[in-house]
């Protein structure tokens, strides 16, 4: 999203970056999209695969469609960044002529704490902080400093820029954030929700304020990231005052592998009956949710759904139990924001699956919100209106773009720009 130059400031930033690369480093991989900031374009985009472990490959691909895989020798993200530079650069595939017109890195980091509640320019100070964080994120953390760190190294003194995926949710009030256990716990160990998807969150409402032609400022949106990790947030005026997702991403929506709200006690249960805090933690992360409850074998909605169409009853319960506590949750933020202006399908299953907004919105004629099927049907991975004319609470699909998201904050840190002008701004 592009703003426009406010009236109200008293000059108009300096400009920012030309060219942005944004890195998500996870434990054994390195994505990559570069972007060149005028006209919000991809130049390049891919990913290192396998880093650490047998036949690492890179895939790549550039803006006009040209593409490459390749087998990558690489032990860590450094070697990993090194191959994805040499593409950047090559005469051949490339779309850079030096390493130099890189003006800007923004880096996706998973855990901010209650330290930020913005993106902020990498100093010391911040990785030290990121890394003290890894208690609270240990599978990502740690990588994502991997990956600002292999940044240094390669490309020397180039500004990076942390934008944390709990960042947006740090407007939540104690009453949302707090578990109702005693106070002491939250002090001395920090239990209490942080939430995640934030830079998506954050991005799907900005652009369906764009998109409805309303200040954000004006808005209050439930949106809905249904991709293998699903969560649902509540905004007014910008700022969060719910979400779903807790001290870990495990809590909220079921999900393609993570099993949602859930009993505590269930927990206390299995612990006793001999299980381990190990075999629990991989049964609730990695074997529960669509995978666990359909029973067939995949996670993925596609498969769930054709499944149920062919009249396997387990997956009609797992794609019953997902619209469920999906609906059940839209109830409750309708209510905490006394009343929203949109519900906002985002993510793979938000974006692609008509059938599940249908399934969703059939139960949200008590909320005034009614579907248009034809513009259901026809909305696909695109931006639309999906509810009739006369619905008070609207239906919208907005495709995501986290990457885009931490390129725009990434200039937003570097050229200075104040969040709060955005969001009075029109958006
Ligand atoms: P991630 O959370 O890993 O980024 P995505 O946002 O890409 O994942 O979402 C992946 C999910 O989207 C999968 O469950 C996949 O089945 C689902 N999905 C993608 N296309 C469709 C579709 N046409 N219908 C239903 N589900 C879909």
């Amino acid at each position: 999203m592009k703003t426009e130059p406010q009236a109200h400031k008293p000059e108009s930033p300096p400009e920012g970056p030309a060219n942005v690369l944004v890195i998500n480093a996870g434990s054994s991989s390195l994505k990559f999209t570069l972007f060149s900031m005028e006209g919000e374009a991809i130049r390049a985009k891919g990913i290192v695969e396998r880093i650490g472990l047998d036949a690492p490959r890179l895939l790549y691909k550039r803006f006009d469609g040209k593409a490459l895989k390749r087998k990558a020798e690489v032990r860590n993200h450094s070697d990993a960044l090194r191959v994805v530079c040499d593409c950047l650069v090559d005469p051949d595939v490339g779309v850079l002529k030096t390493l130099d017109w890189v003006e800007a890195i923004g880096h996706r980091v998973v855990h901010g704490g209650e330290k930020f509640h913005e993106a902020v320019q990498i100093d010391p100070e911040v990785k030290q902080t990121i890394q003290s964080l890894a208690e609270l994120a240990p599978l990502h953390n740690p990588p994502n400093l991997g990956g600002i760190e292999a940044c240094e190294r390669v490309f020397g003194d180039i500004p990076n820029v942390a934008v944390f995926d709990t960042a947006f949710h740090q407007s939540m009030l104690p009453s949302s954030y707090l578990y109702a256990i005693p106070y002491e716990y939250y002090e001395k160990y920090g239990v209490r929700k942080y939430g995640f998807h934030g830079t998506s969150h954050k991005y799907v409402a900005q652009s369906t304020a764009e998109f409805l032609e309303k200040p954000l400022a004006r808005l209050k949106l439930i949106t809905c990231h249904l991709g293998n990790g699903c969560s649902i947030t509540a905004i007014e005026r910008g700022r969060v005052l719910d979400t779903s997702m807790g001290m870990t991403p495990l809590s909220g929506l079921v999900m393609g592998t993570r099993c949602g709200d859930i009993d505590p006690a269930v927990i206390l249960y299995l612990v006793r009956q001999g299980l381990s805090a190990d075999d629990i933690d991989r049964m609730l992360n990695k074997k529960s949710g669509l995978l666990g409850v359909a029973g067939i074998g995949t996670s993925d909605m596609r498969d769930i759904i054709a499944a149920a169409e062919e009249g396997s009853e387990q997956a009609k319960r797992a794609l019953h139990m997902f619209v469920h506590k999906l609906v059940s949750y839209i109830g409750a933020y309708e209510t905490i924001l006394e009343g929203a202006d949109a519900v906002v399908f985002t993510g793979g299953i938000g974006e692609n699956s008509a059938y599940i907004r249908s399934r969703v919105v059939s139960k949200l004629g008590c909320l005034g919100c009614f579907l248009d099927e034809d513009a259901n049907e026809a909305a696909l991975d695109c931006a639309a209106v999906i509810s009739t004319p006369k619905s008070i609470l609207k239906a919208v699909v907005m495709p995501t773009n986290e990457e885009l998201m931490i390129a725009r904050e990434t200039v937003r840190v570097l050229t200075g720009v104040e969040e709060d002008d955005e969001k009075d701004g029109d958006s």
